[in-house]
Parts: C-alpha cells; structure tokens; sequence
C-alpha cells in the first residue's frame, strides 16, 4: 500500500491512512506501507537548499529532502500503534533500499527483503518512507519527484506482494486530469503501456519510472483514494484503476476505446534557429553539445530547405533546462551557424494516448481538425505507435484538452447516453 502526500497531509489523515491500513490486514493480508512527505513539504525542503546555495550539492540535496519522509514513516507507525496494531518503520538505509549515486534522480539496484518479510509474517505492518535510499558508500539518495510511486512498486517487487494498491487524491486513472475536465471517465483498466505513455506525457498521476519498473517485474498495481470511509467496498474488489497487460486487457474488454487518454504537459519550452546550412552535419552540431550537457530534447521538427539551401530548426527541451540551452546554443553560434534564435517557454504539449491507434487510421487527422475548429494553432507536432503530441500557446491548454476530449467521445455523458 502506498500513500501519496496529499493522504498524508496531517493527524486526521494519517489517522484515516492507518485505518485503511488496519483493515487490509484484518482482512487476512500481511502488508508493507510505503509513505510520501506530507503535501508540500518536499517542495518547502527544496527551496530551503536553494536559499542555502543555488549551486546545492546534490548530496546534501539529498540529506534534506529525505526527512519529509523520514517524519510521515513514523508517524504512521505510532497511529497503527495506537489503535492496536503492531507496526514499525524501516528507514531507506536500514532495509537497505540500495541505490546507484545519480543523488537527486537516484535509481533503486535493489532491496533486502530478509528482515522485512521476517516482520511481516510475525504480523507486524512494515511502514517504508518512499523516495530515499542508500548508496554502496552509505550516502542518503532521493528517487527524484514523485519517486514514491517508484519506492513502492520496487518493494511490492522485492517482497513479491500479490498487489501493489497506489492511495492518492483521486479514486483512479481517468481520460484526462480530473481536475481540468469535469467530464473525465474513469478507467476500470489501462495498460502498462498506454499508462507508461501518459505518464511521461505528463499525466503525474504515477511517476513513470514506477510504471516501467511495474511493467518489467510484473507487479499488479492499482491506483484509488485515500479519501473513502471505513465501510468503504474494501481495496481487494478493485475500486480503483488496474493496471493490466495487454492480453490481459483483451481478455476483459473486447470493445475497448480508440483513446485512452489526453494528457497536458506545461514544462516545455520551444527553440527555433533560423536559416541553418541544409547539409549533412548541420543538425548534428546543434544536438551533440546539447545531448552532452545533459539536456533531453523532445519534439523536432526541420523544415524542407527552400531553393536557398538554408533550414529552419525547431525543437523542444524542458523549461528548467531554457536558459542553459539558451546559452550553450549561444555559444555554439559560429559552429551551427545559424541566423537567429528564437524562443519561447509559454508552450504547452498536448498528447492523446491509445493502444487502439496502432490499428486505426484518422486518429491524428481527428486531432488536427477538432483543434483548428477552435482556433488553437499546432507549433510543432511528434508522434509514436500509441500516441499523438501537438504543442500549442500554453495559454490554450484547459480549453484543447477540453475539446480533444469530447473529440474522441471520452466524456462521461457520452457513456451514459
Ligand atoms: P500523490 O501525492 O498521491 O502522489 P499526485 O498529485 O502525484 O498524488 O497525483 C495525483 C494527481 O494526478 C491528481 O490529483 C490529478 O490531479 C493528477 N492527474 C493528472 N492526470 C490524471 C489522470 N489521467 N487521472 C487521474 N489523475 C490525474
Ligand atoms: N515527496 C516526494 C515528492 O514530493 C516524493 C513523492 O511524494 O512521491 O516528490
Ligand atoms: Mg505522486
């Protein structure tokens, strides 16, 4: 069981959490909980090491943004005491959850189950923080944001755990971000896949990391809320969202949605470069210096060379890296030997998801025109086998999503009628 921040945010809800929890194990379960920081702590943890030093070491970065955990681990063990249950917490470096040295996007190399499965089976409820680890030399690592979702999936791995149920703020996976569309459905299923899609498109429902760990160790996850009372149907009728492979999802429904879902994604940022040689090499020479500095690029686009033999060049990095792509490609002026550089990070990324489009025609082109109806211009577009992006103002974000929703008949009216 893993609950997020917001299920953690103060006594009430983690009074509530440990009765969630109780009752699992009533009902016949040995059970590991992963916790999050409380709803806004990590964030005030951070901009205490930005007010300590905007070129933080990411070591010590670590050390701080570990303990909001490190607090909602222990309480959570007390309440579980206090109404009668026998808990204890197990910190990242005591397990030891061991991680590579990458400090602030650290990657899980494995778990030592032994104790903690000791524990389990003499009936005692394993509270884990989420997002910490240890490295091989016994430095604290962090998972990187949302890396919680990441710690639980790896635990359920590591103990083997029949499911691994995610409690967050919503009671499932929907077509689109609840809170953006009224209208959003939730989805009883979703693949591993189309789930693994949405999340790198920016659907922060689960980390992806946590869905592509899911998808190779074969975990059985489920999302639902925290937020339910005690009579509540129980976690093992799965309320919420399943996520499910591909056959298994044929087996359960045959007549399954083009679409799965629209996702929005606010922190991109767009560059052009005017009037670049249209010749072998010229790309090259913007994409090395930025693949070497660390900087992931998203959408490309070259346009065709008029009868000039010059190219323009637009493509997409994430808006935390704009000003240090701004000046390495500033740098680079002579080398690429471009005319000018335009940017602009108030762009937004549009993507509808479904492993339905592998077989179906026309879902790109249903994009394009229901956007244009509306008068929201497409800057630069990137496809994959089981998904469609378009960039558009950001400040149209609310309204496409909106409109690509009931586009593909995803609203929840349309199911009832
Ligand atoms: P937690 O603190 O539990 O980890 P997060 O805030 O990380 O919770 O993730 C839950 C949030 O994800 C929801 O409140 C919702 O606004 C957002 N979200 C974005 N896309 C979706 C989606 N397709 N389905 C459900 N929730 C979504
Ligand atoms: N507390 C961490 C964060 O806010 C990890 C998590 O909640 O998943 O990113
Ligand atoms: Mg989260």
């Amino acid at each position: 069981m893993k609950f997020g921040g917001t299920s953690m945010a103060g006594t009430e809800r983690i009074r509530r959490v440990a009765r969630i929890v109780q009752r699992q194990q009533a009902a016949g379960h040995e059970v590991a909980v992963v916790v999050s920081a409380m709803s806004g702590e990590t964030d005030r943890l951070v901009n205490f090491c930005r007010e300590a030093d905007p070129l933080y070491d990411p070591a010590e970065y670590d050390v701080v943004v570990a303990a909001g955990e490190q607090v909602t681990s222990g309480l959570l063990a007390m309440h579980l005491q206090a109404i009668g249950a026998k808990a204890r917490s197990w910190l990242g470096w005591q397990l030891p959850v061991r991680t590579d040295d990458a400090h602030a996007k650290a990657r899980i190399e494995g778990i030592d189950s032994d104790a903690l499965l000791a524990s389990m089976a003499a009936g005692e409820i394993a509270v884990i923080p989420g997002f910490q680890g240890v490295t091989a030399g016994g430095r604290i690592t962090t998972l990187g944001r949302g890396g919680s979702d990441t710690s639980a999936v790896a635990v359920a791995a590591a103990i083997g755990a029949d499911r691994c149920d995610i409690y967050t703020d919503v009671d499932g996976v929907y077509t689109t971000d609840p809170r953006i569309v009224a209208k959003a459905r939730k989805l009883k299923y979703v693949t591993y896949e189309e789930m693994l899609e949405l999340a790198s498109v920016g659907s922060k429902v689960l980390q992806t990391r946590s869905v592509s760990l899911a998808m190779k160790e074969k975990v059985r996850v489920q999302v639902l809320s925290s937020f339910i009372d005690d009579d509540a149907p129980a976690a093992d009728t799965i309320p919420g969202t399943m996520i499910v492979s591909d056959e298994e999802l044929e087996g359960i429904d045959m007549e399954r949605q083009l679409i799965t879902g629209i996702a929005a994604d606010k922190n991109e940022a767009k560059i052009t470069l005017t009037r670049i040689a249209d010749r072998p090499g010229a790309v090259a020479q913007i994409f090395g210096p930025l693949a070497a500095a660390n900087i992931n690029v998203d959408m490309i686009i070259q346009n065709i060379a008029k009868d000039k033999g010059e190219t323009d060049v637009t493509f997409t990095v994430p808006g935390a890296d704009l000003a240090r792509t701004q000046a390495l490609l500033e740098s680079q002026k002579e080398a690429i030997g471009y005319y000018r550089m335009i940017s602009d990070g108030k762009v937004a990324k549009i993507s509808v998801v479904g492993v339905g489009m592998k077989s179906h025609a026309g879902v790109a082109a249903t994009m394009f025109r229901s956007l244009a109806d509306r008068g929201i211009n497409i800057q630069a577009i990137s496809t994959s086998e089981i998904k469609v992006s378009v960039l558009i103002d950001a400040d149209e974000t609310e309204l496409a999503v909106r409109v690509l929703h009931s586009a593909y008949e995803l609203d929840a009216s349309d199911e009832a009628a």
